[in-house]
């Protein structure tokens, strides 16, 4: 089979590499960053300068950064919808809103392309070596028939419902991740002004109940100083931001995730947007004048 994988990066990429290694198929890359395609035409993989050089694929993947790039990649001039063939399957693994999700879909049915969403969680790591979670939103019998493709780069597919209720179950996940993440900076930041060992604390909170893979991100980030993007604070204000969206349209009232997008908004401010998302507790050691390290 020819599959087609538009955005190979920091998640597109290890996933891309994995489909590549794991089954027969033809794999075609396309990307601006020419050091990406690098990577995956160095497994095997073919690359090509436009969308509409994956047109003669039965599956194209994207992995995007932010909705208004899916939305020009799948609908735009020269996208997926006006090149791909009836019978194709494109299945996006960004994350978007709902309603992204549900536009996009409706834009490829138009033209006989059938869509699924298929957000992941995990981060890199797990894109690599093939543990990522996806959660799928879209017709259950498409899901079916691509199953052995999301196992080739998946351990977990789970279809969720319909367009949509992938996005969804997404944006509620890393809501609750991030909420999770900015709890621990600022207890992290109250044990370091009230002088406790912090390798101490971390060490309670691991087997106590405010443990959180969070908490443990976090804390070893920030006793090493290290903030290199894995995760880039600029996309977890985005999903923060579609998360807050959704609670808005739901009438959900936001209790703690507004609070938790302007500590993001804060972080960019600061000029912190491009490194891992981690660094949202330096708002709290700037405005403490202390920082959070230990051995
Ligand atoms: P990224 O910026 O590393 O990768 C995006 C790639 O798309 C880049 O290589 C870029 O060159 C390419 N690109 C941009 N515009 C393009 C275009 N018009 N045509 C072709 N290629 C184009 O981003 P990422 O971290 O891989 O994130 C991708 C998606 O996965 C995002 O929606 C993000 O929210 C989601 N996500 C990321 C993580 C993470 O840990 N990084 C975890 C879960 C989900």
């Amino acid at each position: 089979m020819k599959i087609g994988f538009i955005g190979v990066g920091n998640m597109g990429g290890p996933m891309c590499r994995n489909i590549i290694k794991n089954t027969n198929h033809q794999v075609m890359v396309h990307d601006l960053d020419p050091a990406a395609v690098a990577r995956c035409t160095a497994l095997g993989a073919a690359s090509v300068d436009s969308i509409a050089g994956l047109a003669g694929c039965e599956v194209v993947f994207t992995s995007l950064a932010v909705p208004a790039i899916v939305e020009a990649v799948i609908a735009g001039p020269g996208g997926l919808a006006a090149t791909g063939k009836p019978g194709m399957v494109v299945i996006d693994l960004s994350t978007n809103s709902p309603e992204t999700a549900q536009a996009m879909a409706a834009a490829l049915a138009a033209k006989g392309i059938a869509m699924l969403e298929a957000p992941v969680s995990g981060g890199v790591a797990r894109a690599a070596d093939g543990t990522i979670a996806v959660m799928v939103g879209g017709d259950a019998a498409v899901f079916a028939a691509q199953e052995p493709l999301f196992a080739s780069f998946s351990s977990k597919a789970i279809h969720v419902g319909d367009f949509g209720m992938g996005s969804v179950a997404k944006l509620i996940n890393n809501m609750l991740a991030f909420c999770n993440m900015a709890a621990a900076a600022e207890g992290l930041m109250m044990g370091a002004a009230a002088g406790i060992d912090l390798g101490k604390l971390a060490e309670v909170v691991s087997i106590s109940s405010g443990a959180s893979g969070s908490f443990t991100s976090l804390s070893s980030k920030a006793f090493a100083g290290n903030f290199a993007p894995g995760f880039a604070l600029d996309l977890a204000h985005k999903d923060l931001r579609l998360a807050v969206q959704l609670a808005d349209l739901t009438g959900v009232p936001g209790m703690v995730a507004p609070n938790v997008l302007n500590l993001l908004r804060a972080a960019r401010g600061m000029g912190l947007g491009g490194e891992d998302v981690g660094a949202m507790i330096k708002v709290y050691e700037g405005l403490m004048g202390r920082a959070v390290r230990a051995p």
